[in-house]
């Protein structure tokens, strides 16, 4: 195909704003799938999660045909990427493999959080950007306001955005016209070695490994002989071909195109995002530069909860390993829970689903631990060893604290956007977290003003719950957004949980000591409801050190008043108590003690 003829881009918006969608018409438009074939909404997300929870979690790609005013029937590489802030690791490969982004702005939400991290991005990859305000069906739709909301926030020029309604299908040709007009084709050379940048790979149980690429230079032939440059291994390319979003087989990729192979990859490990895929025979003498690692920035345990299923949960984590390269984990053990992972995620989100996906997917049962971020300790010198500073994932490590000299915890800049109405409340969450006011200005006008805030935090208090508090104090309308800036002392302790005396590991958290308390008491409180009464009295504590700073008693239960016994949370415990039942390997014993497993992850969420 002709560079001139081809366009890459990705869709890139706050999360809602409705790209999913807009992906699903433009689809529709240029007959990759009939009506009928369009048998539910965001057709590219596929994921059994991404449906349910109506979010994108992989970024998808598919290849449109559109005959533009010119006649010329144009090949159209789309991007549908996430807008969740803990997946900006996606977006960014995506926009690696484009020259350009269609920005979708809500017709009623305005410029949001996620809006101007993803343009920031777009135009760190100098894209051409085209601007397209949807939902303007709806009746609260503003769009002269957003567009000067554009200009005025994110400073780009939306004197000609195109006005569209995804949903009723309102200027999707439009839209498509620009791609072509305001776009740049990709550059490259169909005489040069073959040069090839590896986007994302995955796992597929029918074709095994497949790899997303996009072609920089040369030509990626069905049958050529490849190499990896950076992994060092060569392949037989068996299978090239793209999505429409149909699995279409082609015999090959040419300069500036996107699309897939396959290539009788065995081990996962070999298809790294972000390697180079050159011809084996005549290759490119220099690697393109690859990407950012990313570092994950929220550790937690992954245990099976029955001890069999190790080496399923191994393989598991493999394979979805292969689906997110954002994601790590490691062997741990645990005197409680025996065999597992030690997992890094970029954010609690990943997390959740990740572990959703083992569930789901995969069918396994596990169970989590408290999430922890990043510390940085500085050790004295001991009868063994030399001072040093180590990294702290897990809170079961935490160190002698008589050798602490100093401990280094990861802290971000937020950015959120509100309404006036529910700033107070926002501010309330900041300072209790910890944060440090930077800014506070207002953009909009009239009825859309909103609070832009920015705030330090210490990342240890984000990660928990912050994002939804956030959103359920602003009823929804505050959006979020944040990057990390560097690691600064705090006044931190291991805060330990003790159920009958036995300290529960998977429960152990790092506390500021100002909030220790709060914490502790809510903690035990929590617990004392979720787990249920045995026949003794059972102690529940929160301590630092030998020190307990909150207790709960779970008063035993007396077999002649079993039936009355029960309290207030009476339904929240039988219901538990019959889960126990269904299956009892799903409680774990500490001491005398069995805990159910919802225990472990309910305590967790703040209250
Ligand atoms: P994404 O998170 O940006 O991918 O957003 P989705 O495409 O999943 O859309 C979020 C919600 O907005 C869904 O409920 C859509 O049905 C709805 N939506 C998307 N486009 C429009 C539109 O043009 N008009 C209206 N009224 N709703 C829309
Ligand atoms: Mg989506």
């Amino acid at each position: 195909k002709a560079l001139n003829l081809i366009r890459n881009f990705s869709i890139i918006a706050h999360i809602d704003h409705g790209k999913s969608t807009l992906a699903d018409r433009l689809i529709q438009r240029t007959g990759g799938l009939t009506e009928r074939e369009m048998t539910r909404g965001q057709v590219l997300d596929n994921m059994e999660i991404e449906q349910e929870r109506g979010i994108t979690i992989k970024a998808q790609t598919v290849r449109l045909k559109w005959k533009a005013a010119d006649g010329e029937t144009y090949e159209l590489n789309l991007m549908d990427t996430p807008g969740h802030v803990d997946f900006a690791y996606e977006v960014s490969r995506s926009l690696a493999a484009c020259e350009g982004a269609l920005l979708v702005v809500d017709a009623a939400q305005g410029v949001e959080a996620q809006t101007l991290a993803n343009v920031y991005q777009s135009i760190e990859h100098d894209h051409e950007i085209v601007p397209v305000i949807n939902k303007i069906d709806l009746p609260a739709a503003e769009p002269e306001k957003v567009r000067e909301e554009i200009e005025e926030i994110i400073g780009l020029d939306a004197s000609d955005a195109v006005m569209a309604s995804a949903k009723s299908g309102i200027g999707i040709d439009e839209v498509l016209q620009a791609i072509v007009d305001k776009i740049p084709p990709p550059k490259g050379d169909p005489a040069a070695p073959l040069k090839a940048m590896l986007v994302d790979s995955w796992y597929d149980p029918y074709l095994g490994v497949v790899v997303l690429v996009r072609v920089m230079d040369g030509v990626l032939k069905k049958g050529a002989q490849i190499k990896f440059m950076q992994a060092g291994t060569t392949h037989l390319v068996d299978r090239v071909g793209c999505h429409t979003p149909k699995i279409e087989q082609l015999d090959e990729l040419g300069p500036g195109e996107i699309g897939f192979i396959t290539a009788q990859i065995k081990e996962i490990s070999e298809a790294r995002v972000g390697d180079t895929i050159t011809d084996a025979k005549k290759p490119a003498a220099q690697a393109l530069p690859g990407f950012k690692e990313v570092q994950p920035v929220v550790f937690c345990g992954l245990f099976p909860t029955d001890a069999a299923d190790f080496e399923k949960l191994r393989d598991s984590l493999y394979k979805l390993r292969l689906n997110d390269a954002s994601f790590s984990f490691e062997m741990e053990t645990s005197a409680a829970l025996g065999f597992g992972f030690r997992c890094g995620f970029l954010g609690l989100l990943h997390l959740e689903i990740i572990q959703e996906r083992l569930t789901r997917e995969y069918d396994l049962d596990l169970i989590t631990t408290a999430p922890s971020v990043v510390y940085k300790i500085a050790l004295s010198k001991s009868k063994t060893e030399d001072a040093k500073t180590i990294e702290l994932h897990n809170p079961a490590d935490m160190p002698d604290p008589n050798r602490i000299v100093t401990i280094d915890e990861p802290w971000i800049e937020a950015t959120i956007y509100v309404p006036d109405e529910y700033l107070g409340a926002v501010l309330k969450l900041c300072q209790d977290r910890r944060g440090i006011q930077k800014n506070l200005t207002y953009v909009g006008h009239g009825s859309s003003t909103r609070a832009q805030v920015t705030y330090e935090l210490p990342l240890n208090e984000v990660v928990f719950d912050f994002y939804d508090r956030l959103k359920s104090l602003s009823k929804g309308y505050a959006s979020f957004d944040y990057h990390q800036i560097g690691t600064r002392e705090g006044d931190l302790v291991k805060m330990s949980i003790l159920v009958n005396e036995e300290p529960v590991d998977a429960l152990s958290m790092i506390v500021h000591r100002g909030n220790a308390e709060t914490r502790g008491r809510g903690m035990v409180e929590r617990l004392k409801e979720l787990i249920p009464r045995h026949m003794f009295k059972i102690p529940i504590q929160a301590a630092i050190g030998g020190k307990v700073i909150a207790r709960e008693t779970l008063s035993a239960l007396r077999k002649d008043v079993t039936a009355k016994c029960y309290g207030g949370d009476a339904t929240r415990k039988r219901k538990l108590l019959e889960k126990q039942k269904k299956g009892k390997a799903k409680m774990r014993e500490y001491g005398s003690v069995s805990i159910p497993q919802e225990a472990f992850i309910a305590a967790l969420r703040m209250g």
